[in-house]
């Protein structure tokens, strides 16, 4: 059995994780963290999840947790995360990191604090994305060159970062693929007098509205065809289930940093 701590537990992510831990069979939950202050410490965690009563009680002190865990799944904020990761680099806790919005610099710091323990990191943990950038990979090689690409995202209306974590994703294995910097090639939104289109250039565009899990497309267009490849998450359910299969993966993995293909070994 795999002992899952999960911090920022009372979240939409932290909810849907504690569901998941308890309906799988091959871990248990050691532990729940809420942020400091929160009225929510010292709740029953299946309480916070609506599931009935765990006799996991939450807590704000991840450092007493992890005593007793092999590994925190950690879906909150990028300081959050890199505070956390701290943490558990510290106390030797393997880490699942589905936590999106990290700048360049905090990437960094992440890479580096994962030469020290194994930590998986995804901007999507559901198997149909991990799939999804295998595809793009074969469609940017055939299409790729010869197609205008454009992807866009749609979030609920309380996502915070832009584009999603998961539209760079897709973006940067199409731009490696066809040999160009993301960074360089990336256009992220329109308007005014925009000019002709430059083929080399990849569109992004942003809809937050409503409740809207995750829906994602990635459109090749060329000259008389268009190829789209759509996700559309409707529970946040994948990504949690995606995420405990990753922590169950990771025991007992040297240090370094993997992704959710290297856990569904695609
Ligand atoms: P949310 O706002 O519902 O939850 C965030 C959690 O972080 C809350 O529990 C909050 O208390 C905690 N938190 C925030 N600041 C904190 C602090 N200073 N100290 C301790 N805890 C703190 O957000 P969410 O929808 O659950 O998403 C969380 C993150 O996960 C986002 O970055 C989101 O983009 C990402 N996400 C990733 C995937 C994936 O598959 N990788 C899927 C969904 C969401």
């Amino acid at each position: 059995m795999t002992n899952i701590a999960i911090t920022g537990a009372s979240g939409r992510m932290g909810k849907a994780l504690i569901e998941a831990v308890s309906l799988d069979g091959n871990s248990n939950l050691s532990g729940a963290v809420v942020r400091s202050g929160s009225s929510l410490s010292g709740v029953d965690a299946g309480d916070i999840a609506g599931i009935g009563k765990l006799n996991v009680i939450t807590t704000s002190d991840l450092s007493g947790v992890l005593d007793e865990t092999d590994v925190l799944i950690d879906f909150t904020t990028p300081a959050t995360t890199l505070a956390n990761l701290e943490l558990c680099v510290a106390s030797n806790v393997a880490m699942v990191v589905g936590t999106t919005g990290f700048t360049q610099e905090q990437l960094a710091e992440l890479e580096s604090q994962a030469e020290k323990i194994p930590v998986v990191f995804a901007a999507n943990f559901s198997t149909g994305i991990t799939l999804a950038l295998q595809l793009l990979e074969t469609a940017a090689r055939v299409m790729g060159a010869d197609s205008d690409i454009e992807i866009t995202e749609t979030h609920h209306r309380n996502k915070v970062d832009a584009p999603s974590g998961t539209a760079l994703a897709l973006g940067r294995v199409v731009a490696d693929t066809l040999g160009r910097n993301l960074d360089d090639c990336a256009v992220y939104g329109r308007e005014g007098i925009t000019g002709v289109r430059d083929r080399e250039t990849i569109g992004f565009s942003t809809v937050r509205a409503g409740d809207v899990v995750g829906d994602h497309t990635v459109l090749f267009a060329s000259e008389g065809e268009r190829l789209e490849i759509t996700h559309k998450a409707s529970s946040r359910m994948s990504f949690a289930r995606g995420a405990v299969r990753a922590a169950n993966w990771l025991t007992g993995k040297p240090a370094g940093l993997y992704s959710m293909k290297d856990v569904l070994e695609l």
